[in-house]
């Protein structure tokens, strides 16, 4: 089975550990410890093709948007999250954005973005619209997801999954 190196990236708070928990583990807890970087595999099934994934949910120096290159550099698929609770978390995805392209020489590579958090509606305070916009301008698909409720959280790995098998058929 091909096997793809996913990493999940944001600034802190912004739900990453909960995001994978939901999508790995299928649970939610209100506190997850924001130190921890953790590996998580898992097998999917998409369009009939079974693919295994290796999921990094990082922690603590993308907090100062500046990335460890060497997981950048042997990943091949990357969840960009921020919250749709926190405008600012938008700004720092468009950092590590620029970053992975730099380090990666690409600017075509595997690239979900992924607003967390919707269930918290009135909190909200980033509009569909500025995403939509900014996500068609980088060229990468965008989801909204809430991890506590299970909103949109498979169409996610779902669709960096089919990204990946597209640019990289041997994983
Ligand atoms: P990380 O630092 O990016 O890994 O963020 P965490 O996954 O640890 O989440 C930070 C906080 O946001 C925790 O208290 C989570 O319970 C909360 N959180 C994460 N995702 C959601 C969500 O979809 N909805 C709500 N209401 N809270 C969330
Ligand atoms: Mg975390």
């Amino acid at each position: 089975m091909v096997v793809f190196n996913v990493v999940v990236l944001g600034a802190g708070g912004v739900g990453k550990s909960a995001l994978t928990a939901r999508y790995v583990r299928n649970e939610f807890r209100e506190n997850y410890d924001p130190t921890i970087e953790e590996n998580y595999t898992r097998s999917v099934v998409v369009d009939g093709v079974q693919s295994q994934l290796e999921i990094l949910d990082t922690a603590g120096a993308e907090q100062f948007t500046s990335i460890n290159e060497v997981y950048i550099q042997a990943a091949l698929g990357f969840v960009l999250a921020f919250s749709l609770t926190q405008e600012a978390s938008l700004r720092e995805i468009d950092s590590l954005r620029q970053q992975i392209y730099r380090i990666k020489g690409d600017d075509t590579i595997p690239i979900v973005v992924v607003g967390t958090k919707a269930d918290l509606a009135n909190e909200r305070e980033v509009q569909r619209a500025t995403i939509s916009s900014l996500a068609n301008k980088w060229n990468h698909p965008f989801y909204e997801t809430s991890a506590k409720r299970d909103w949109h959280v498979n169409e996610v790995f779902d669709e960096i999954t089919r990204q990946m098998r597209a640019r990289y058929p041997q994983g």
